[in-house]
């Protein structure tokens, strides 16, 4: 895998740490070993998490093409837009955000707390649309790019999850060479890689990182969008493009792709009691948070998969945590009570 060849400008702190997550593992009967990747504290900037790693192969053609202001969009507590806004911030640039009716949610403050509230302080250009759940490229997003360049300003384009954007698969690929690193490091190799996918972007960055020693197919998604077809047909496409990209040398196919489609209802942004029950439980075993949007799903899933013994027994099993927790706020009904 070439990916040397690609400029990156460091927005996170390093290597993400690898972190045991024993007494999860032995609550589920020990019979698998469970690991935490925590791209959840993977940067200073405004938490950080998976955009934040994949913007540094997006930033270099932003600041080396003179553009101005990132123009991004998401839904009403999108984690990407937050940490396109703390990537703007950081870089003196100006940001505009375009934030989507994406959730059938409506808890007092779903639109004034969390991700949103911190882009809002950060100086991000806020514009809230009413349009539903959608991962393409939308209207909106492209109208507010044609306004920021009538207003002589230089847009810098970033599609949903980073994933349309060309190098958006990059900083997945790297992934799967840090964690080659620390498998050195650790004496051992991880097995199972369990992650959440909506937008498709971070999982078709490990599926070809990982295609490098035949772990693609180790690589379980666990789909939080509710809408799998769109989300798997994204993965595909991105993988092989990413493939291309750093010359993997084979391609990707439809079999490279594991996506889970068990753990993403009711909806996207919306939680089941099973999703409620993995997050509580990870929470009070670890001290590790989760949200009901992605990363309580694919928690969900990989709680489940342990008690279903669909890990041969003896397995590694990291699950990398995306980040994502700034979301709890504006679900605060649903934990009133713990
Ligand atoms: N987890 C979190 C916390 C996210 O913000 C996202 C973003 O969509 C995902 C998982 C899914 O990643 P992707 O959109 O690359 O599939």
């Amino acid at each position: 895998m070439n990916l040397g060849k690609f400029k990156r400008y460091p927005l996170t702190f390093g290597p993400s740490p690898i972190t045991p997550l024993k007494r999860l593992s032995e609550h589920l009967g020990g019979k698998v070993e469970l690991y935490a990747k925590r791209e959840d504290c993977n940067s200073g900037l405004a938490f950080g998490g998976n955009k934040t790693r994949k913007l540094e192969y997006l930033i270099p053609e932003a600041i080396e093409g003179g553009y101005d202001t990132l123009v991004s969009i998401g839904g009403i507590q999108s984690n990407q837009t937050r940490q396109v806004a703390a990537v703007a911030a950081h870089l003196g640039m100006k940001c505009v955000l375009v934030q989507e009716n994406w959730v059938n949610y409506s808890d007092a403050v779903y639109d004034r707390v969390g991700n949103i509230e911190m882009s809002r302080i950060m100086g991000a250009d806020v514009r809230l649309d009413s349009a539903g759940f959608d991962i393409g490229i939308r209207p909106s997003w492209e109208n507010a790019l044609a306004d920021v360049q009538a207003k002589g300003g230089k847009p810098y384009p970033i599609p949903a999850g980073c994933s349309e954007h060309p190098y958006g698969g990059l900083g997945f690929a790297r992934f799967a060479d840090e964690v080659r690193q620390q498998e050195e490091q650790l004496g051992f190799k991880f097995d199972y890689i369990v992650v959440c996918s909506v937008t498709g972007s971070t999982q078709a960055g490990m599926i070809a990182g990982f295609a490098v020693d035949g772990r693609a197919q180790r690589v379980i998604g666990i789909d939080a969008s509710a809408k799998p077809q769109q989300t798997r047909e994204q993965i595909l496409r991105i993988a092989r493009h990413t493939a291309e990209l750093v010359e993997l040398g084979r391609e990707i196919n439809d079999a490279d792709v594991v996506l889970d489609t068990r753990f993403g209802g009711p909806e996207y942004g919306l939680p089941s009691d099973g999703t409620l029950q993995a997050i509580r439980l990870c929470a009070r075993l670890e001290g590790v948070l989760t949200d009901p949007v992605y990363e309580g799903k694919s928690m969900h899933g990989m709680i489940e998969m342990v008690r279903n013994n669909e890990f041969p027994e003896g397995s590694r099993v990291l699950y990398a945590h995306l980040g994502g927790v700034p979301a709890i706020n504006a679900y605060s009904f649903l934990f009133k009570d713990g």
